[in-house]
């Protein structure tokens, strides 16, 4: 099974990622820990990034497109399967990343969406901001963070739509509730993955199913 999580920040895909990854016994690969990782160990990839990370400003496509295909070739070896995490944040790094999974025979199988509003997240994040005391979950930080999803990160569901692949989940409920839609959802759409081709996919939008209050 290879998935790849797009949503804003605070949408809950780290969490969602490590469900999957779990219950498919496949390697969650997630550049922004990745990239936490380096700054916390001082590597030169660390040095470079770490302005970028303070901020809420992307890292350089080089850097993440460098890093992720190290983690793809890693994934080879425990079967290709994966659930990325992160990546990508623009339409030059979706490319990039579809150019390096056909070369290794790996492209999305289900590009999952979770789609939530402004204001979910944000409170999200400020909560998080008071456990975790991450760099970049302050207000202005968060703002910019959010902008940046708007205009450069959500355009890319129209292209995953386009190929078929594409499955939006509400995520304005519990993580236990939202994790069961997609684990079912995702149960539901296995068997004809290997079957079925691209082409003649279509997209899956579950936002609907949610009771509203
Ligand atoms: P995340 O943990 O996914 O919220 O990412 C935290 C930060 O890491 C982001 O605000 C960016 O600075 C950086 N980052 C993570 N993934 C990417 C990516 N694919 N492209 C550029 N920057 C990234």
């Amino acid at each position: 099974m290879r998935i790849g999580i797009i949503g804003p920040p605070g949408a809950g895909k780290g969490t969602q990622a490590a469900l999957i990854a779990a219950h498919f016994d496949v390697p969650y690969i997630g550049t922004g820990d990745m990239l936490r990782d380096h700054v916390a160990r001082g590597t030169d990839v660390g040095r470079a990034v770490r302005s970028y990370l303070d901020r809420g400003e992307l890292v350089p496509d080089e850097i993440v497109c460098d890093t992720l295909r190290e983690a793809f070739t890693d994934a080879i070896a425990t079967g290709g399967g994966y659930v990325l995490d992160g990546m990508p944040r623009t339409m030059n790094q979706a490319r990039a990343i579809y150019k390096v999974a056909s070369e290794l025979g790996m492209t999305t199988d289900v590009a999952l969406h979770l789609k939530a509003d402004d204001e979910t997240v944000r409170r999200r994040m400020l909560a998080r901001s008071a456990v975790e005391h991450r760099s970049d979950d302050t207000e202005p930080v968060i703002q910019h963070r959010l902008d940046l999803y708007h205009r450069v990160t959500e355009p890319i569901l129209a292209w995953y739509a386009f190929r078929g692949i594409l499955l939006t989940v509400d995520v304005t409920r519990t993580a236990a509730q939202v994790g069961r839609e997609i684990l079912v959802a995702l149960e539901v759409m296995r068997p004809l993955l290997d079957s079925c081709p691209e082409k003649l996919r279509r997209s899956v939008d579950l936002t609907a199913l949610t009771p509203t209050a």
